[in-house]
Parts: structure tokens; sequence; C-alpha cells
């Protein structure tokens, strides 16, 4: 598992900033006029001059000679990943550093906030009632110094549009800044109940922006329970209905577990009447993090142990022709006639492989698994195809 973020062995800096965000290079013939943009990545001893920070890694450039008021950012080796045209966060209070952008990864979600309306029994990101708008400041400094080939980029919470209009006003920007950008963010939906609110998103007009909301059971009662909150059920379809009327792209994202997976083939039955339209579904893996952890004895099931349902499921989407993906499965644990829906949809950076998997055929094309499955439990199943 990559570290992303973590306390630095060493900050020092000359200015009162609280923190900053900033993007690497490791090109010393940067030229001169922008190099107050940008941070050096030390890749030896020699310091070019007027970076506005410098950044080192233990063994290189430990006998560098640095600007006198120049801010010097010294990571442990967890950090050793990072390269030209990263984008970090670094806390000047905390003396920490978060890595908010790799431009190697095809997985880069932003956090937009910690709070959320709901309270999903397993949340990753569990909500915290905070004022962390601080954040959507930090977006906007943040999408102009991405690179423009980017393919990807995401948004997640919290409920990333509780900030609303300030939200849209962070997608209109990208938009902008990244035309050639696709955007996938994670809501819960709910707040697209207001159709004036929906209006507002569907101005934006992007051209590659895709909503992935979690709908967990064809019975009210089931998908309030999992996500805590009375009347979330209808609020979330009658934002998903807004956003499709409005025709805005939008996945229905169902997270497999305990609670969910008995009425499975009726979600998907569900689906196929009411929201045909929708522009796919993926059926989703648990990760045993945040609230997982803790709710994890009502929550885990082995994805084996669900099988005959996600067969159901599966062939009810094929017949109905709804697009379907499976995602944080692996291989041996799913029948093989689905093998072509399952994706490798694990982030690069918490994707990992038990000692088993070397002997394994078909380990190049399996999603294997969350570092924390590893951790905390996966399959009994797990058996080199
Ligand atoms: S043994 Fe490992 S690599 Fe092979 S299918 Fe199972 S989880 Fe995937």
């Amino acid at each position: 598992m990559l570290k992303l973020d973590g306390r630095a062995l060493q900050v020092r800096t000359g200015t009162d900033q609280k923190r900053t965000v900033i993007k690497l290079s490791d090109d010393a013939a940067f030229p001169v006029s922008l190099r107050q943009k940008r941070a050096y990545l030390m890749a030896s001893s020699e310091v070019p001059q007027g970076f506005a920070a410098y950044v080192s890694l233990p063994g290189i450039g430990d006998q560098a000679v640095f600007p006198e008021n120049a801010t010097i950012v010294r990571l442990s080796d967890e950090f050793k990943y990072l390269r030209s045209d990263d984008i970090i966060r670094i806390d000047f209070g905390e003396g920490s550093v978060r890595v908010l952008f790799r431009a190697s990864s095809r997985h880069n979600f932003f956090l937009v906030t910690e709070q959320c309306n709901s309270y999903c029994l397993m949340c990753s990101q569990p909500p915290k009632a905070i004022d962390d708008g601080w954040i959507i400041e930090e977006l906007r400094r943040v999408i102009p110094l991405i690179p423009s080939e980017t393919q990807e980029i995401g948004f997640t919470g919290g409920e990333p549009f509780l900030f609303g209009d300030q939200f849209l006003d962070v997608l209109r920007l990208a938009k902008t800044m990244l035309p050639r950008t696709a955007i996938h963010i994670l809501s819960n939906g709910r707040l697209f109940s207001s159709k004036q609110f929906a209006r507002r998103y569907a101005s934006i007009q992007h051209h590659d922006m895709m909503i992935g909301i979690p709908v967990y059971s064809d019975d009210a009662t089931i998908h309030d329970y999992v996500v805590q909150a009375s009347g979330a059920f209808d609020e979330t379809i009658t934002g998903i209905l807004n956003l499709k009327e409005l025709r805005q792209r939008v996945e229905i994202r169902v997270v497999l577990h305990r609670q969910t997976v008995d009425r499975l083939p009726q979600l998907a039955e569900f689906i196929s009447r009411n929201l045909l339209f929708v522009d796919q579904v993926a059926l989703m893996g648990l990760e045993i993090t945040g609230f997982t952890r803790a709710n994890l004895e009502q929550l885990w099931i082995d994805p084996k142990d669900y099988s005959t349902q996600l067969k159901k499921a599966a062939s009810i989407f094929e017949g109905y022709r709804i697009p379907f993906l499976i995602y944080n499965h692996q291989l041996c644990t799913v029948d093989k006639s689905l093998w072509k829906y399952c994706q490798k949809s694990i982030s690069d950076w918490k994707n990992e492989y038990l000692e088993i998997c070397d002997s394994c055929s078909v380990k190049s094309e399996c999603g294997g698994f969350f570092s924390s499955s590893k951790l905390y439990r996966h399959s009994d199943y797990i058996m080199p195809v």
C-alpha cells in the first residue's frame, strides 16, 4: 500500500502560510521565471536556484546546501514513488505532507469534504461534522496544476454536493482547465431530488462527467437502513430520475454485503424496470475500512456465498441489456461466466495480492485485494487458477 500522507522528517519554511499545494518538478533546467510555482524534487546534491520549495528523500541531496529562506521538505523512503508533475499539500503547522495527485496513476480521486447527509453502515470515509470548506478553496488551486493530458479525475466525500454551487464551480473550472479529462463523482444523489439543483448541475454541460450513486435495495426500508437515513431511498431515486431527465450520465453502485445480497436479484429487476436508462451498474465488493471494520460481523459475507444471487442479477441485467460491471472481486471467487464483467477497479495505491496468487495463471487479469482485505478479512476460497 502506498503511503499518501504522513509526517515529513523535516519541514522548514520561510513563509507564514498554514499550508500550500504545489506541483513537483525534477527538471533542473526548469524555466527560471516559473520556478516560484514549483517544488524541486531533488535528484542529486545539486540545488537549482529559485524554486518555491525543495523536496528530498533519504540518500538524495543529504549534503545539499539550500537557499537561506527556501522551503525544505525532507520525506521518508515511503514517498520515494513521487515523480515530476505529482501534486502535494504541505501542511506547515503539522509538518505533514499529503499526495493529492500522482501523474502516473489512473486513480486520482479528490476528497471534497468529510461531511455527509447519510451515515452508511460501510462508509469508507466516516462523516465528520467539521468545517472543511477550505478543501474547496484548495481544489481551485489544484485543478489548474493537473497535467492537461490526464484521462480521468474523480471527486469523492462525504457528500461533495453538500457544497452546492461552490462545488459546481469547481466542476466548471475542471471543464475549462482540463477539457479532455473525464470526471467521475461519487455522491449519494439525494440533493438531486431538487430539480432546480439538478438543472444547475446539468448546466455545466461537461462532455464526459458521470455521477456514481448507490442504491442498495429495491426495498426502501433496507436502503434507508444501510445508509442510516430515513427517506433517503425516495430522494435518491428521485435524484436519479431528475438527472436522467436532464440527460446526465449516472452509474448505479451497489455494494455487496450481508444486508444487500439477499435481494440483489430483486434490485436488478427494480433497476431494469424503473431505471432502465442508467448508463451502467457497478456491483462492488466490500472494502474493509472505515465503518465496515466496526460493523464487520453485520456486513461480511464471503463472495462465494452470494455467487447465486450475483449470477441471477447478472442474467437479469443481460436480459434487459443494461451495461454492468463487477468491481473489487477476485476472479477465483466469481463464476467463470461472469469474468468478462470483472474490472481491475481497486485504486493502485491500495491494491495487493496474496502470496499464493503468484502461481495463478490469471493474476494479471484479476483485480486482487484491497490492502485492508489482506489485513482484516478476505474470502476463504482464494485458489490459484
Ligand atoms: S488466486 Fe489470486 S490472482 Fe488468482 S484469481 Fe484468486 S485472487 Fe486472483
